[in-house]
């Protein structure tokens, strides 16, 4: 069975709508889950065009969390959508999106590179949840650059000059909102992009034995497949459940096809029965 727990639609920075996402998963994959950035807008369609095209869609979501000031994302499967307290908390995710996105535009001006906001709002289209990666396609639409990745590793990553912070929720809060909406959690791509100092071993147990945490995203493609080992083994210690997903973005990642990465069966049946367990709806 083959079974993909992390994928974007253009809901959030994906480049398919959320039935074109699940057309495509039906060809490649038997269980889907959507995991859109700070927004559950695409699991309606998503549900539907699984049904349509005989593919097991998932509900699912990626919180844009932090922890001492580094960026941590979470994935959370099953999920109340309307569960008042993480609802409110997206939606003041997705306002410090858009509130940072003038101070973006400023800087790309700074650096020469001034993008008009229609072209900006054409890119975002009707996504309530706007991301770097949605200036990235305006910069390759004006010429600036050639692709995402070339926006990110020249200007936007949180390193280079155009990057301006937003705000995201507290790690063990955004845990807790999780919970309470039935939901289990997950950290996304724990150890990659150089983010293995800011989540160490000794934090993941103390999540894990907090109960806050249900598992960790072991096989990603930001993993090589030393971290992938180091991380299986420390998840097997903490008894944190280990999946593996594609993060796929459409044409917006590289080398993150659906199916890429694949979650065990039994991984899912446990997911399964504790969203079951907490009144959440898979
Ligand atoms: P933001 O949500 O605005 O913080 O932007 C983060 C998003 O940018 C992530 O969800 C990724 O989808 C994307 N991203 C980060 N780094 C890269 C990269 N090097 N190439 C392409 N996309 C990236
Ligand atoms: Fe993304
Ligand atoms: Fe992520
Ligand atoms: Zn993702």
């Amino acid at each position: 069975m083959r079974i993909d727990l992390h994928t974007h639609s253009n809901v959030s920075d994906g480049t398919d709508t959320p039935a074109e996402l699940v057309a495509k998963a039906s060809a490649a994959l038997e269980v889907v889950a959507l995991t859109d950035h700070d927004t559950f807008d695409g699991l309606a369609e998503a549900v539907a065009a699984g049904v349509q095209a005989g593919v097991e869609v998932l509900r699912g979501i990626e919180i844009s969390a932090q922890h001492r000031g580094a960026s941590v994302h979470l994935l959370g499967y099953g999920c109340l959508a309307d569960a008042p307290g993480l609802a409110a908390e997206l939606a003041h995710v997705r306002e410090g999106r858009a509130q940072r996105v003038p101070a973006m535009l400023a800087n790309l001006a700074r650096y020469g590179m001034p993008v008009p906001v229609d072209v900006l709002a054409r890119q975002v289209g009707d996504s309530p949840s706007v991301g770097r990666p949605h200036l990235a396609d305006a910069m390759v639409e004006l010429g600036y650059v050639a692709d995402r990745r070339e926006a990110f590793d020249n200007w936007l990553a949180d390193d280079k000059p155009i990057f301006v912070h937003r705000y995201a929720t507290e790690l063990k809060t955004a845990l807790r909102l999780i919970r309470q909406a039935g939901g289990v959690a997950l950290v996304a791509h724990p150890w990659g992009r150089g983010s293995r100092a800011q989540l160490p071993p000794e934090l993941l147990a103390e999540l894990a034995a907090s109960d806050l945490l249900d598992g960790v995203e072991v096989d990603h493609q930001d993993h090589d497949q030393a971290t992938r080992a180091d991380l299986r083994a420390l998840a097997a210690e903490l008894g944190l459940l280990a999946t593996g997903s594609s993060d796929y973005h459409g044409a917006g990642k590289q080398e993150h096809d659906l199916g890429c990465n694949l979650t065990a069966p039994e991984v899912l049946t446990e997911i399964r029965r504790r969203v079951a367990e907490r009144g959440g709806r898979l």
